[in-house]
């Protein structure tokens, strides 16, 4: 059988434990027999970033910028523990925050839907994708508990020295207050990278804030998501038949939980927090979510939403059995190479990816599953498999 050839190389970022485990195992038994696979490789395992002081997560995400399409690996965030277990010479910030910030990219999170898996919500039968806005709000906060009384003031100073003055509060008794900020220029990048992307999916998108209530805060990003759709993609979404649709987030909350799914949900940065981890969990699980990070200019980035599963690794590395899920990494690999394959009008590619997603799909509607699934499954008497024999159930599955 001869190989389907790639003319563009996609961004391959290396990770850390479980996950450069399966990494591998997928690549030998899923993709390489397929696929000549062009790829330019960074090793983002925790070790090589020390060795390159993080560099080679920079030059990761440049690689990105110029090819336009990555799949990466989950890494490992450094803490105390980590810089004491690595040896390292600093605690490196989060790979994810480094790239995000060079692209300038939104995060979206879509669940895996398989027969056997059921979401806790019965009307879902299609996955909820949600977006996430990451800059500003209460994530860059500034905090003052108030001693006691006083008058609170928000305060601007133009640079050219003009003042704006407005009381938040005349405190007659001790309490708190806060300061919060957005840039337009940011919410811009995420509104566009939304529209890029419900586009991309031929899905809608949804957004919600709260401007009934805060009318000059909230307001703005409703302001610019309606300029941005208005002036720049309108007439796209018209022609695809899809929609941009603003509602109250409370209305939108209640509105998803009657809702089939099959849309994109924008979310400011605190309710982008909160409801992915509600959609996630009733979905059924976090090995089954795929995540892509979108930059404006429309450059992707695929992989997992969940970590490096340190704890399956420990047992690995004692040379004890594993079922770790690899079902999301799979996806992380098939939506990254569907895309070059769109990209590069590479139709092959495509069928690959389609044919790949169904095979892992239907090993898991058969019965035969890792571990975290069999524990949550609706599937009579189910098979718990170890993370190879399910990759090669797979492969058998595929190659039928
Ligand atoms: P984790 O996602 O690795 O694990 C959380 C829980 O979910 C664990 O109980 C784990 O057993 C289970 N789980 C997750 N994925 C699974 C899978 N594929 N199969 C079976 N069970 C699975 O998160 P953690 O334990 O909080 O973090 C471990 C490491 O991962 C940390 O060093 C952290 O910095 C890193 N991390 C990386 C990313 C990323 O690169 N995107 C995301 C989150 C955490």
């Amino acid at each position: 059988m001869s190989k389907i050839n790639m003319t563009t190389p996609i961004v391959e970022m290396d990770g850390d434990e479980m996950t450069r485990v399966l990494w591998q195992m997928i690549k030998d038994k899923l993709i390489l027999p397929y696929i000549d696979l062009k790829s330019e490789y960074y090793d983002l395992g925790l070790k090589h970033r020390d060795e390159t002081d993080d560099q080679v997560t920079v030059d990761s995400a440049n690689a990105t910028l110029k090819y336009g399409v990555a799949v990466k690996c989950a890494t490992i965030t450094p803490n105390n523990e980590r810089v004491k277990e690595y040896g390292l010479k600093k605690m490196w910030k989060s790979p994810n925050g480094t790239i995000r910030a060079i692209l300038d990219g939104t995060v979206f999170r879509t669940p895996i839907m398989v027969k056997g898996i059921e979401p806790n919500v019965r009307t879902w039968t299609s996955p909820i994708t949600l977006a996430r806005h990451a800059y500003g709000d209460v994530y860059k906060n500034v905090e003052i508990r108030v001693p006691g009384p006083g008058k609170a003031e928000l305060v601007f100073t133009g640079a050219d020295g003009t003042e704006v003055r407005e009381t938040i509060h005349e405190f007659d008794e001790p309490g708190i207050i806060q300061g919060i900020h957005n840039k337009d220029s940011s919410i811009k990048s995420f509104a566009r990278a939304c529209f890029k992307y419900a586009l991309s999916e031929k899905k809608e998108l949804w957004l919600g804030t709260k401007d009934t209530i805060s009318k000059t805060y909230d307001r703005r990003f409703r302001e610019i998501f309606d300029e941005v759709f208005e002036t720049e993609f309108k007439e796209e979404f018209e022609k695809t038949g899809i929609t941009y649709f603003y509602t109250l987030i409370d209305d939108a909350v209640a509105r998803v939980m009657k809702s089939k799914g099959g849309f994109i949900w924008a979310c400011k940065n605190y309710d982008g927090d909160v409801m992915s981890d509600m959609v996630s969990s009733a979905f059924g699980s976090l090995a089954m979510m795929t995540s892509v990070l979108v930059s404006p200019t429309g450059v992707y980035e695929y992989e997992a939403a969940h970590g490096t599963v340190q704890r399956h690794y420990y047992k690995y590395l004692k040379g004890e059995p594993t079922s770790t899920n690899p079902v999301a990494t799979i996806f992380a690999w098939t939506g990254a190479l569907r895309k070059r394959g769109e990209l590069d009008g590479i139709k092959e590619l495509c069928t690959w990816a389609d044919k790949m997603e169904k095979a892992t799909l239907s090993v898991i509607e058969s019965g035969r599953m890792t571990g975290d699934l069999a524990l949550i499954t609706t599937l009579p008497d189910p098979v718990k498999l170890g993370s190879e024999e399910f990759l090669d159930a797979i492969a058998e599955e595929f190659n039928k």
